[in-house]
């Protein structure tokens, strides 16, 4: 008792987790799980000293900024690019460095709430900026925009409708009218993409979730995204454009309090190369998990099921089912999977069980079903996932194991 008392104390309270949820970017389990060449990176980078800011060239103080921009530029076709804390940073720095002081046009429809205490309006207020709303919650024209132009206004936001969609009788103005009128009045636009995908998702029905490159390559001045969500890298934000906005964000005081640490640069640069070298689909855990085939999941699944065996007040099957992408990308789309469903009137205090095991393994509850979706969980950890399965389904079992099923909540 006193060995497991300190073994728990002794424990990092942030664990790995068994996902099975099928919710492959899931903002409460940590979103994009890492490559294990930024892993490698990171070892390397983390375990001794690094140039962080120390220039090899001439042996001189360095910048730190410079390293992930290198590898931004090429990959994105921009002119410069700066990574801070995350996407609500980036869109923040955006908005105080561009906008401080004078007026913000964004449509009513875009004054969106992503997450858990993150709302563009507050991000605005908070940025020092003034929020203009135009049009209406479901259209607005581009003549919204022209009409509320003034000599306040400082800058344009496009924000992508990350985790809704609107449908029926809605529009808005396309991103060429948007930036045509930035043209025409000097007024910058800054467009928050949210998810940043540089994946092909097209062929799994997934279209609008909007690509950098093609919004850098379309002339938009200035993108923010997210380093973990459809990107698969640690948790960053990615401001990427002109130079001219990018060197004013550098020198706002504020950068310096948003900036990363060597951790994240060195998984982020290792991220990048992934993708530079068309090597993500093999390299990126996100990529390989999106394209994984129905058959391939459900074969993996049927490994599991053989070797396992229900009590008679249970019965385990495959069933069809459907994956997500989550954090806030893709929220209409589901894609097919198959998935373990433990059918049980306990299913409740499995779940649990499941949810305390060691290492923890997050199902979904559905109904009377227990289900498990192996398309986000990785194939070398289809052991595990066997292991806690049997723990549960054997309570003879989980009693060796020191726990006692009778006294637990
Ligand atoms: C997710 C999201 C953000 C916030 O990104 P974080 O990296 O979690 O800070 C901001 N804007 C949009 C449109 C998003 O989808």
């Amino acid at each position: 008792m006193l060995v497991q008392e300190f073994e728990g104390r002794t424990r990092p309270a942030l664990r790995r987790i068994l996902n099975a949820t099928g919710v492959i970017l899931h903002t409460n389990l940590g979103r994009a799980p890492l490559a294990p060449a930024a892993l490698k990176n990171l070892e390397q980078v983390a375990t001794g000293y690094s140039n962080l800011e120390f220039d090899l060239s001439c042996g001189q103080r360095g910048k730190r900024d410079v390293f992930a921009n290198r590898l931004l530029t090429e990959l994105l076709g921009c002119e410069q690019a700066l990574v801070v804390n995350n996407c609500a940073a980036a869109l923040f720095l955006g908005l105080n460095t561009l906008a401080e002081g004078g007026e913000v046009l964004i449509s009513r429809g875009e004054l969106i709430e992503i997450g858990d205490s993150f709302r563009i309006p507050d991000i605005l207020r908070k940025s020092s900026a003034i929020l203009k709303e135009v049009g209406t919650t479901n259209r607005t024209r581009l003549s919204d925009y022209t009409q509320d132009i003034n000599d306040r206004t400082r800058l344009i936001l496009r924000v992508h409708p990350s985790n809704f969609r609107m449908v029926g009788f809605c529009s808005r103005p396309s991103l060429e009218e948007l930036l045509q009128l930035g043209k025409d009045t000097g007024i910058p636009l800054l467009e928050d993409l949210g998810s940043g995908c540089l994946l092909d998702l097209a062929s799994f029905g997934i279209k609008d979730e909007p690509n950098p490159r093609v919004s850098l390559q379309m002339g938009v001045p200035l993108v923010c995204f997210s380093g973990d969500k459809l990107l698969g890298g640690p948790q960053a934000g990615i401001l990427a454009g002109r130079s001219t906005l990018i060197q004013q964000m550098r020198i706002n005081p504020l950068f310096r309090a948003l900036r990363v640490d060597k951790l994240t640069i060195s998984v982020l640069e290792a991220t990048l190369i992934s993708y530079l070298k068309h090597r993500e689909s093999e390299e990126i855990p996100l990529a390989r998990m999106v394209h994984e085939s129905v058959e391939q999941i459900g074969q993996r699944a049927e490994q599991i099921l053989a070797q396992l065996v229900a009590p008679d007040s249970m019965s385990i099957s495959l069933v069809d089912g459907l994956s997500v992408i989550g954090g806030g990308s893709a929220p209409d789309h589901g894609i097919p999977s198959r998935l373990i469903a433990l059918r049980s009137p306990h299913i409740i205090r499995i779940e649990g069980e499941l949810r305390q095991g060691d290492p923890p393994l997050i199902a979904r509850v559905e109904n009377d079903s227990l289900l498990l979706d192996l398309r986000t969980i990785l194939p070398e950890d289809d052991l595990l996932v066997t292991q806690a399965l049997r723990r549960c389904l054997d309570p003879g079992h989980a009693g060796s194991l020191g726990f006692d099923p009778a006294n637990r909540s």
